[in-house]
């Protein structure tokens, strides 16, 4: 079950102290959860394998989804998530995030957050695909990640009862399977009577990304070696618009949706329009992946011309320096690897299967993303599921470590991040799955494996083999349980 094993070294086993809670991962999950654990008096250590300001929060361009406007209402938002979600999302993780949403963002305002706003002062509201109203909140117009995750590093750093060790990298939980006692990093072990994990995503497992290169689901394996169960692994959304420039560093760059919010349109070979650029973007990845069809594998491209690039600066920038100008002619996109709707399995209030292990944010998976995330819901979700997590964890008490096992993590190798693509990229089918499914990196079998299982099409799963939604598959979950097994269940 694992891909690397060797014998605890003397770093590792040097003692990094005892905490309240350990939250491994410096994201927007992670900030906000370790903020949320001390100032409700807890004491926290934050481990983050990166600096603070290299997450895949810190990239956030488009925003944060909250039903804001007086015209707008939680219900409305619920129904758009469900909708998105095709018949998958677990309906109390939707009312948890839909309800609470928009009392985050009141207290991220609260907290000095500057928030976009319109020249008569009220809150500047975006579309994106699949939402009925105007709800997405932005910071500094498409760099709403980077000041969302530099003003809570900074609200951290001025908590004395947080401890943070940046570059230092989770590389094993101490567990017996059924309780987790803590975490080991290269340099040491960490105690904890909570450890929660918010180590992010796991779309930089697929070769062609939107994501940093880190996302490649450490969480993930280190929860499961640890015992506790993975859900929904199947389920990765492709960003429609990522750039196409393949052989450079910006071949899958993301173009945010909000730039479609604004008007710019999908364009053919023949420069004609071919779908809603706003619907949910398993279906405009379907419609892309048709027209490439339909064109001999020729580009479509999109056309930002009419778009103010000033609102988007950060966009235009990477595209100017990508060689292309987008102010003059469309640009070529086609979809790429963005989001991992599947995690740990989790409940609403991030428990995991092993006692005293918690997870939240895109490592985990609450069901509330069902088959296809709607857009811009996953930062409010780092925000309502890490709070959540974080005060259940302060419940834990610590429990007596035991002795390691000799386990440690491996990152993937570049081979298993082309198969990942080319066998459970945007179209898959039973063959290429079964490859995936005994590859050498654990969530690459994982991945394989449930893909393998869900013989149906829906969302971001789409099987050429078996391309129709079975109905029977609604709202059912597959579990991938730490022995590799996969059980199917339905969440309320
Ligand atoms: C380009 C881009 C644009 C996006 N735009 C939006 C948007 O507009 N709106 C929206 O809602 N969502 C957006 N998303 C998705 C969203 O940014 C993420 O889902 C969300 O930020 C995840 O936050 P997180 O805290 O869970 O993880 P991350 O922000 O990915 O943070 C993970 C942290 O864990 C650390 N880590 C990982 N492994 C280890 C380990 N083994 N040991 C220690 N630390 C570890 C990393 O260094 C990092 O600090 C976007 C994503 C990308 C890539």
């Amino acid at each position: 079950m694992t891909t690397g094993s060797r014998a605890a070294s003397d770093p590792e086993s040097r003692d990094l102290g005892t905490f309240d809670l350990t939250v491994v991962g410096g994201g927007a999950a992670g900030l906000w959860a370790a903020l949320c654990a001390a100032e409700a008096g807890g004491s926290v250590c934050l481990v983050s394998r990166k600096p603070l300001a290299e997450s895949a929060s810190f990239h956030a361009q488009g925003g944060l989804a909250a039903a804001l406007d007086p015209e707008d209402s939680p219900q409305q938002h619920f129904q758009d998530t469900m909708a998105a979600g095709r018949n998958l999302c677990r309906a109390s993780a939707v009312e948890a995030l839909t309800v609470e949403g928009p009392g985050i963002v009141d207290d991220l305002i609260r907290r000095g957050m500057n928030f976009d706003r319109e020249s008569e002062g009220s809150l500047s509201l975006a579309l994106e695909g699949g939402h009925t109203h105007r709800r997405i909140i932005h910071a500094g117009g498409s760099q709403t990640g980077r000041e969302i995750t530099s003003a809570l590093a900074q609200m951290v750093a001025e908590m004395d009862n947080i401890e943070v060790l940046e570059e230092t990298s989770a590389v094993a939980l101490v567990s017996d399977r059924e309780r987790c006692f803590g975490v080991i990093t290269e340099y040491g072990t960490i105690t904890a009577a909570a450890t929660l994990m918010a180590s992010g995503g796991a779309a930089a497992l697929w070769r062609r990304t939107s994501n940093p290169w880190g996302a490649i689901g450490a969480g993930p394996v280190l929860a499961s070696q640890g015992g506790a169960e993975l859900a929904d692994l199947e389920f990765c959304q492709f960003h429609p618009t990522c750039l196409s420039a393949p052989g450079t560093p910006f071949d899958g760059a993301l173009i945010t949706e909000a730039i479609r919010g604004e008007g710019a349109p999908l364009l053919d070979v023949n420069g004609e329009r071919f779908t809603d650029e706003l619907a949910p973007r398993d279906d405009v990845t379907a419609a892309i992946l048709t027209r490439f069809q339909m064109q001999d594998g020729q580009e479509v491209r999109l056309d930002m011309t009419a778009i103010d690039p000033v609102r988007f600066s950060s966009v235009f920038e990477m595209l100017g320096k990508a060689g292309f100008d987008a102010t003059r002619e469309p640009v070529p996109v086609s979809p790429g690897a963005h989001y991992m709707m599947g995690g740990i399995a989790v409940d609403l209030d991030g428990k995991t299967s092993v006692q005293g292990l918690y997870a939240a944010g895109e490592c985990a998976c609450t069901g509330l993303h069902g088959a296809n995330r709607l857009a811009s819901n996953s930062l409010t979700e780092c925000f309502v599921f890490g709070r959540r997590a974080a005060m259940a964890g302060l419940e834990e008490t610590p429990g007596v470590m035991p002795a390691p096992d000799d386990w440690r993590f491996d990152p993937p190798l570049v081979e298993t991040r082309q198969s990942v693509w080319e066998f459970a990229g945007p179209l898959r089918n039973m063959e290429g799955l079964s490859q995936l499914a005994s590859d050498r990196y654990p969530l690459a079998r994982a991945i394989g494996s449930t893909a393998l299982a869900r013989k149906e099409s829906r969302g971001g799963h789409r099987r050429t083999d078996f391309p129709a939604t079975d109905p029977d598959l609604d709202f059912t979950h597959l579990i991938y349980l730490p022995g590799g097994e996969i059980e199917l269940r339905r969440w309320d």
